[in-house]
Order: structure tokens, then C-alpha cells, then sequence
């Protein structure tokens, strides 16, 4: 299912990519990989041998006693060395599930720090670096006591801390800001889904996600009570909704799949400290419409582009003062090729925060969940002809088709509304304040929001 040629042509330029984005996996392991491909092949060699020595003896056993003894001799060999073909195709697939996508090469090398600004959209912040205000703090203006737009206290006597209670006029303002980023994911084609929040672990890992095993794994794992169970519930609706096209061959016509989810995303943050966890900012639970496209592998570059475009479209409409960032190496995870994220400034914070991320995972999540396409006939694509994997089988729903070559698919994500943080965003930007410059009087939101708002009568405090 993965494909080894970059391993087996150039090792030093997969060592290098697990070296730049500061993946998790031993570069050695890609020499480990190496070795069980020359033993594979030598493997291979050895049954193929046996089995035309063991035909060559089947002619002559007739009345041969001596051929009939070798005969058996040679099952016997084939017996032991048939079984280390399927074992060594194991051992290699288990390392190479592990490996990330290889970067684009116009990605910037390095941390965070490393994006490149691509572009700056909405109000201009003025040169230099833009005043951070303190009074705007999301978490002081949002509290019990002030706009009572969000109760941590409540919700740490039911769930625990991080996981607030949005009340009042936020959660009708997440209702608003859900459906306006639907509508415009919809005039752009995307179709609706709802999705499950519970996901298999096991496509949950093949998406990108950490795998149980993994100690800095972010996802809730689900368990019956005596121990744990093949479920989990999905860092984000990407999971069911590239999951939908798994295991299934789409004819080229049929492409680009594009579809837009509203979902709940779940995340331990595991580690997570600091000004970054503040308030809303880092949640446990959070709503999220998320977009994701599944096409044929020329057009990935572009989708992105395109995919970047809604998003841009969708923050704008908001009004926020925001920056666009081509992301480095180390920030594209397991699966992404390239990554866009849109920053807005958070007066409050006195820092940009990130709002949306749009990725490009190219094949990686479709060879590891088996979503393939039959090129039109115009195009030769791939040299290999994808066969369906044993492991990818046990999550099948549909047979491949015969015949013609296939393609492993490319996906994208990109995340059309992050709820809390747009809350963060627009109470910070949109606060008005009473004359005590403490007390929030109102909150100016944008005009977009106006269609999709249902407080009608509970809204004096919005502008
Ligand atoms: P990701 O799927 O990690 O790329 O996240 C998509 C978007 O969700 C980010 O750009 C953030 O706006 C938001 N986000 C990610 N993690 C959290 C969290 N723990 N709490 C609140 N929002 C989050």
C-alpha cells in the first residue's frame, strides 16, 4: 500500500524529511526498511526457486524414488521459507505506516517561527508590531461577571477545566458562525454531512492521527468499562469524512469528492501549558465545520489553493485583521505535504492565534485507507497498480474494479469555522466598553452573522 520508492531510490531524502519535520521515528528504522526489502526480494527469489524445482521433480517422481524423496525435501523447504514472504511484507508495512508524507519542496524548513507570511487581509494593523491590549482579554470579558458568555467553574464541577460551558449570546453566537461558514462552504460545492464523533482508532491512526501505542497521542480513546475498545472520539470531523471514501475506487469523472462537516473535535492536549491554553483558546471539546476534498493527484496543488480561497473568504467576511502563513516543516504533522494556516490578531492575547490550518495530505491518507480512482483514459498515471492491502481490506466496503490502472486518490483538509477561536477573536476586535473602560457594553459583530442569528429579542448586547 505505501509506496517504498523514495526509500529504496533516495533513503537520504526520507531520512532527511524525517529530520526537518522532527518526526517521531528513528531514521534508522528507514535502513531497517531497506534490509527487509532486499530480504523480501531475496525471499521471493528462494520461493520462486523451489517451486520450479519442486515441479521439475513432480515430472520425473514417477518411478523415481530418489526424485520422490527430493520431492518432499523441497515441500518441506517451501513449507518453512513461503510463510516469510507474507511475515517480512508485515514487519515493512508496520514501519512504513509510521513514516510522514514527504514535504513540498517550497515548504519553509524548520519551527514555527520559520512560516512565511504569504499574505495580510482585512483592517490594516499599521507597521510594526500591532498593541497588545490586556483589557481584552477573551477571558475577562467573557466571565460570569462581566458579558456571562462563558462559565468555566460550572463545567469544571461537571467535565473538568477545559472543557467551558459557552452561554447567553456565545452560543448563539457558535450557532451563527456555524452556519454561515456551511453557506459559504456550500456555494463553493462543498455537499453537508453530519458525521459520527466516534471513530475507529484504527482509521483515526491511518488518517495521520498518533496510534494508541504513541505517548504523545492527542485522542481520547473509548473504553467499555474493562478495557479499551477499537473506538475513539475524532480529534476532527477530517477523520469520518475522509473515512467516508475509504476503501473505495471512484472513476476520475466522479472527482473532486468535496464535502463540509459539522463536527465535535476532541482533544487531550496533552501537555499543553501557558498563555496558549488560556480560556477558549485550547479547548477539550469544540465545534468545528470542516471541509474535505478528495481529487485526482494532478489537481491537489490547486485545491489547496482553492481551499485557502473559502477560507479566506469565510475569515474576511468577519472582518478580522488576519495574516496567511505558508507552514514550515515541523508544523505539518504525519500526513500533510503542505499546509496554509490563517492567523487573526487577538488584541487580548497581545499575539496573532491560529484560526484555520488547509492541508495537503497527497496520497498518504488514501494508501493507508485504500481510496483510489480510475484515471479517464486520456492519462496514464501511476506505474503501480494499486492491489487491495490485507489490512485496508478489513476496513473495506466495496470491491476494487478490474482492468484499467488505478490511482491512489489525493485528500485535502481545511477547517471552514474553529469555533472558539473565532469567539476569541471577534469578543477581543469587537468589545465595546462601558465608561468604567471594564464592563463590556456591547459586542460589534459582522453584518454576515446577521442572517444566521437567532437570538432575536436576547440581542441588545449585539451591535
Ligand atoms: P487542526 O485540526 O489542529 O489543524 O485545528 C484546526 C483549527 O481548530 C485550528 O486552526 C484552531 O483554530 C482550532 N483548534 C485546534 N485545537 C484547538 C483546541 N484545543 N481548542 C480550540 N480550538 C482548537
Amino acid at each position: 500500500v505505501i509506496d517504498l520508492s523514495a526509500v529504496l531510490d533516495s533513503p537520504e531524502l526520507v531520512k532527511r524529511n524525517l529530520v526537518e519535520r522532527k518526526f517521531p521515528l528513528d531514521p534508522a528504522k528507514i535502513d531497517e526498511l531497506r534490509t527487509l526489502a532486499s530480504r523480501l526480494a531475496e525471499t521471493k527469489k528462494e520461493v520462486e526457486r523451489l517451486r520450479a524445482q519442486r515441479n521439475t521433480l513432480a515430472a520425473q517422481m514417477k518411478g523415481d524414488p530418489e526424485a520422490r524423496e527430493k520431492g518432499k525435501e523441497v515441500k518441506r523447504e517451501l513449507q518453512a521459507v513461503e510463510p516469510r514472504v507474507a511475515e517480512l511484507a508485515h514487519e515493512m508495512q508496520e514501519i512504513a505506516l509510521q513514516l510522514p508524507n514527504m514535504s513540498h519542496p517550497d515548504v519553509p524548513v524548520g519551527a514555527e517561527d520559520q512560516a512565511r507570511i504569504v499574505k495580510l487581509l482585512g483592517p490594516d494593523l499599521g507597521a510594526g508590531e500591532p498593541r497588545a491590549e490586556p483589557e481584552r482579554d477573551h477571558l475577562t470579558l467573557s466571565s460570569p461577571s462581566n458579558l456571562a458568555w462563558t462559565d468555566f467553574a460550572a463545567s469544571a464541577f461537571t467535565t473538568g477545566s477545559s472543557w467551558p460551558l459557552l452561554t447567553n449570546e456565545a452560543a448563539l453566537l457558535e450557532l451563527a458562525l456555524t452556519n454561515y461558514a456551511m453557506s459559504v462552504a456550500l456555494s463553493h460545492g462543498f455537499k453537508p454531512v453530519l458525521t459520527p464523533d466516534v471513530v475507529r482508532s484504527e482509521v483515526s491512526a491511518r488518517c495521520g492521527f498518533r496510534p494508541r501505542d504513541d505517548e504523545a497521542q492527542q485522542t481520547y480513546f473509548l473504553s467499555d468499562g474493562t478495557e479499551t475498545s477499537a473506538l475513539c472520539l475524532a480529534g476532527t470531523a477530517e477523520i469520518p469524512l475522509v473515512g467516508m471514501s475509504g476503501s473505495q475506487t471512484f472513476l476520475e469523472q466522479e472527482l473532486p469528492r468535496k464535502h463540509v462537516a459539522i463536527g465535535r473535535a476532541f482533544r487531550a492536549e496533552a501537555g499543553a501549558r501557558g498563555a496558549d491554553s488560556r480560556g477558549l483558546y485550547r479547548v477539550h471539546q469544540f465545534s468545528k465545520v470542516e471541509m474535505v476534498v478528495v481529487c485526482a493527484e494532478e489537481e491537489s496543488d490547486a485545491l489547496l489553493e482553492e481551499l485557502r480561497a473559502v477560507q479566506e473568504e469565510i475569515l474576511s467576511g468577519l472582518g478580522l485583521s488576519l495574516r496567511v502563513l505558508d507552514m514550515p516543516t515541523q508544523e505539518l504533522g504525519a500526513s500533510a505535504h503542505r499546509k496554509y494556516d490563517i492567523e487573526a490578531w487577538m488584541p487580548g492575547r497581545g499575539k496573532w492565534g491560529e484560526l484555520s490550518s488547509a492541508s495537503n495530505c497527497t496520497d498518504y491518507q488514501s494508501r493507508r485507507l485504500g481510496i483510489r480512482y480510475r484515471p479517464a483514459s486520456r492519462k496514464h498515471f501511476h506505474p503501480d497498480s494499486p492491489s487491495p492491502s490485507s489490512s485496508s481490506a478489513s476496513l473495506a466496503h466495496s470491491p476494487p474494479s478490474s482492468g484499467r490502472k488505478l490511482a491512489y486518490a489525493h485528500t485535502l483538509n481545511g477547517t471552514a469555522a474553529a469555533i472558539p477561536r473565532l469567539i476569541v477573536a471577534l469578543l477581543e476586535n469587537g468589545a465595546v466598553f462601558e465608561a468604567d473602560g471594564k464592563k463590556v457594553a456591547r459586542v460589534r459583530l459582522p453584518a454576515v452573522l446577521r442572517p444566521f442569528w437567532l437570538g432575536k429579542g436576547t440581542d441588545e448586547r449585539i451591535e
